[in-house]
């Protein structure tokens, strides 16, 4: 009988394995960092052997605290770190290269030279994405072009590549299944959103064998069985998706015009925009959601670089406080801004300003700014900024969005809920289970193997803890003064 679900969340510094019950609550974890490499500036890189060591780890050790065996698991879920590149040898299993993480920006320079060559508008318009290191398809390039005879392998099929989902799916079938789902081949810029299918044009200007690439699949859906000889037992893996696509459907957004906001490190707002890929005139991605069947669902993207990382440069680097919670109570001794803006572009801004050339800037200091002006600042920093992208996507989607669904490490600030509340004039809903990332592929996974019977049910499963409403205050002066901010913090790297 099949008691559980298990979720493997391949985070960027962190791996996790979470036990789900039927009613989607957390029953165990385990979690284990792995080791981030720098090599040059600019350049972050994994290694895949211990990505994976650690992901095994981290299941064994989960089903051992529990007392679970793997015939008591219904199927696993995968969600993780999107666009992260990895290419290995198809029979040797091995690695050619390290993994090229998202943050790395080795194909900065080629990127920009294929936006000198025009190729903007095509490949916004077949990808949903704008041209940049970020996304996988410059990376795969750049294995081929610098790890010797890697090309020729290439070209023979003899290398795979794939995103992190891919390349645990695989480790975990005993290289059976090489494969993906929409949501994580929507990042890779190779990836034709709307036919569905890798885009013969974009392969050949980014000069990628068709035949290294995953199958592409639905996100919920069997893609194959772990090996026996790994946990005792053959396990599906029933669902994939992408980190924020995966929040977005543990938020349980399922209807147009519903939006999530995370408020981790950074800020990711998703906003499910339906049957319809939705271009964007102002910046944000346009990407997939998730596959269910044959119906696919749509979103658009909006990243903030530095969110609750504000509060950790606060507390690290200045040492304004000790705790990052902390920030609430000294926010509170205030009655506002004082006059004071942060506007926290420490590695430029991100959606939808797009600025490399910004830094942080905090302006409005006079003889009576107190530290509780500056901790009221900060939050409103990072509830000012998601409002700029909440505002874009309506604006990009043509939707009155209602309600913003919210989770994340910061979000447990009730102040920074409020002020996005007041600042958006938006419903802020914070569900009870804040690890949305891990449930979206719990679900997604349990849907397909009938262990949740529909969307519908699960949709009882999602519970508010708590909702913050406009309080009517006048925010007209706080956003004008917050854009005013914002464009002297931009183009100040010279
Ligand atoms: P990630 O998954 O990106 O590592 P988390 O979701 O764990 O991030 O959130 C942690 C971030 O939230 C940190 O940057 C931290 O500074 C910030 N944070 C945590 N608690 C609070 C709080 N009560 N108020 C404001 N920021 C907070």
């Amino acid at each position: 009988m099949s008691k559980y679900v298990i979720t493997i969340d391949a985070g960027t510094t962190s791996e996790r394995a979470i036990i789900f019950n039927q009613q989607g609550q957390i029953v165990n974890v385990s979690q284990r960092e792995f080791e981030q490499f720098y090599p040059q500036p600019g350049w972050v890189e994994h290694n895949p052997l211990e990505i994976w060591e650690t992901q095994k780890f981290t299941i064994n050790d989960v089903l051992e605290k529990e007392g679970v065996t793997a015939d008591e698991i219904a199927a696993i879920g995968i969600t993780n770190q999107r666009e992260t590149t990895l290419v290995w040898d198809r029979k040797t299993g091995k690695a050619i290269f390290n993994a090229i993480v998202w943050q790395d920006r080795r194909t900065a320079d080629y990127c920009e030279g294929l936006k000198t060559a025009g190729h903007f508008d095509k490949i916004q318009q077949k990808t949903g994405l704008l041209i940049d290191a970020y996304f996988s398809g410059s990376k795969i390039r750049w294995i081929l072009e610098k790890v010797e005879g890697a090309r020729e392998k290439a070209e023979a099929g003899e290398l795979a590549f794939g995103t992190v989902d891919t390349w645990l799916l695989w480790k975990l079938t005993g290289g059976k299944v090489h494969a993906t789902d929409v949501s994580n081949a929507s990042r890779t810029m190779l990836f034709n959103i709307h036919t569905l299918d890798w885009d013969d044009e974009l392969l050949e200007l980014l000069e990628v064998p068709r035949n290294m690439l995953p199958e592409v699949k639905a996100s919920s859906g069997i893609f194959g069985h772990t090996d026996a000889e790994l946990f005792g037992a053959e396990i599906p893996i029933a669902g994939i998706a992408g980190d924020q696509q995966s929040a977005l459907f543990g938020q349980m957004c399922t209807e147009p015009g519903m939006v999530k906001n995370t408020y981790g490190t950074g800020c990711f707002l998703v906003m499910n925009t339906g049957e319809e890929a939705i271009a964007s005139k102002h910046k944000l991605l346009t990407t997939i959601g998730w596959q269910i069947g044959d119906k696919v669902t749509y979103a658009l993207e909006g990243s903030i670089f530095i969110g609750g990382a504000i509060v950790q440069w606060l507390r690290d680097n200045v040492h304004f406080v000790d705790d990052a919670p902390e920030i609430e109570a000294l926010a509170q001794t205030v009655e506002d801004n004082g006059g004071v803006y942060f506007v926290p572009g420490f590695v430029g801004l991100g959606a939808p300003h797009w600025d490399q050339f910004s830094t942080g800037l905090m302006i409005g200091l006079t003889r009576g700014t107190q530290k509780g002006h500056i901790a009221r600042a900060a939050l409103e920093a990072l509830a000012l900024q998601s409002m700029e992208v909440i505002e874009t996507m309506a604006k990009d989607a043509e939707i009155e969005l209602k309600e913003i669904r919210v989770d994340g490490g910061a979000s447990a600030n009730n102040l920074l809920m409020q002020i996005q509340s007041d600042v958006t004039g938006k419903e802020i809903v914070r569900p009870e289970i804040v690890e949305t990332t891990a449930q979206g592929a719990a679900f997604l996974a349990g849907l397909a193997v009938g262990y949740w019977d529909s969307t519908v049910q699960i949709q009882k499963l999602w519970a508010v803890d708590k909702r913050f409403t406009p309080s009517g205050k006048d925010v007209e002066q706080i956003k004008h003064n917050w854009s005013r901010a914002v464009g002297r913090a931009k183009a100040w790297v010279e």
